[in-house]
């Protein structure tokens, strides 16, 4: 287990920043996942944590040591590619035995390692088959036991079960986090996919344009947004934003929406002025006709037990999450009832959400 922290660390490729200023604290024991889409730096900011990037500035600590220029060999931290090459002329037990031959472990040392690693994974039985044979799921067993069988203090995986269709992938990310718990590893996985993210974490980094926008856990994350970006990122669907004029003294209880006061429990510290979003998740939006906020209903996608209903209002879209019950027709005027707990405020402008008494605190 391993403690990595990064200060303020930054990656320039010629004249274009990938990472712009990173603080990030894994801790011990931590399965933490950057979450972000295509090009966000994420990738960067791994190979940095594992010394296959020097950082243009900041520092990186493993247990507290500087390690920001030492080279991947000296961090005993594992890095697990997505499309891990297996050697398909060894069988099991030589492809977990390789890391360990290439660093001169004695015969019976490797021997007991390999034979541990391979019970840990359950591929005990297989030790004796070639890899070419093997199954998918088993192949990608054998890629972790080669990761894991010099127990390393970390793991630094980058999309491991990209190349996986969507049902293996999910019967994995179960296996990946088990494993991960059994070995009391510190595990830092990078994915695209929210779902996934947020499945695994104990922690998510969401990354956006080279920055960290949030950090927190899977339920921080979903119940308090600390940016519209994050709020779009996260849900599926993600969550709706009505565009809201406004001029809010601090400790606000209501906010006008279209004409119409929706209240909120003493939700917004700040002043809250000018162009703002509201914005609230599909299961918090509920349909009331004694509602001021009126809107109409344009599209309704079934999903077995819920639907998610469409209804446009003055200020924008809204998404409602329904039980399929509910007989809804398209083109009805409908009152939309808003949770007031679980409503976010964000400034329109800079995207940010404002800071909220509720939570104890600012956000991000
Ligand atoms: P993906 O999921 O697509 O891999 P990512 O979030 O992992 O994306 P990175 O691979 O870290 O993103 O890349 C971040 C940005 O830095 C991208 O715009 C990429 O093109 C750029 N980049 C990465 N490596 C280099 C390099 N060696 N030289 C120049 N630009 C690079």
């Amino acid at each position: 287990m391993a403690e990595i922290k990064l200060e303020s660390v930054a990656k320039t490729f010629g004249t274009f920043a990938a990472v712009k200023g990173v603080d990030v604290t894994v801790d011990h024991g931590s399965f933490f996942v950057i979450l972000g889409p295509s090009g966000c730096g994420k990738t960067t900011t791994l190979r940095m944590m594992a010394g296959l990037e020097l950082p243009t500035s900041g520092r990186i600590l493993l247990d507290g040591e500087d390690v920001t220029v030492l080279p991947a060999s000296a961090r005993d931290i594992a890095f697990v590619f997505q499309l891990f090459a297996l050697y398909p002329h060894m069988n099991v037990r030589q492809n977990i035995a390789f890391p360990l031959r290439c660093q001169n472990y004695r015969r019976d040392e490797v021997r007991r390692s390999v034979e541990e690693t391979a019970r840990l994974l359950r591929i005990d039985h297989l030790l004796d088959r070639r890899v070419g044979g093997l199954s998918g799921g088993d192949r990608q067993r054998v890629a972790l036991g080669r990761a894991i069988v010099r127990r390393p203090k970390a793991f630094l995986m980058d999309e491991p079960l990209g190349a996986l269709d969507s049902e293996f992938r999910k019967l994995m990310c179960g296996e990946l986090r088990e494993l991960h718990d059994r070995i009391d590893a510190t595990t830092v996985y990078i994915t695209h996919d929210q779902l996934e993210a947020m499945a695994m974490a104990d922690v998510i980094a969401i990354m956006n344009q080279g920055r960290v926008e949030q950090i927190g856990t899977p339920q921080e994350i979903y119940d308090r947004p600390a940016s519209m970006f994050v709020a779009d990122f996260i849900g599926a669907p993600p969550m709706s934003f009505l565009a809201v004029w406004a001029s809010l003294p601090r400790g606000a209880r209501s906010i006008e929406v279209d004409g119409v006061p929706l209240e909120m429990p003493q939700l917004f510290e700040d002043r809250a002025e000018g162009s703002l979003a509201l914005g609230v998740r599909p299961e918090n939006v509920s349909f009331a006709d004694s509602a001021g906020l009126r809107g109409r209903v344009i599209g309704a996608e079934y999903l077995g037990t819920t639907q998610i209903v469409t209804v446009t209002t003055a200020n924008g879209q809204i998404k409602a999450r329904l039980p399929s019950g509910n007989a809804v027709r398209i083109g009805e005027t409908v009152g939309l009832a808003l949770r007031p707990d679980k409503l976010s405020l964000f400034d329109a402008v800079s995207g940010r959400a404002l800071s909220s008494a509720l939570y104890g605190g600012h956000h991000g």
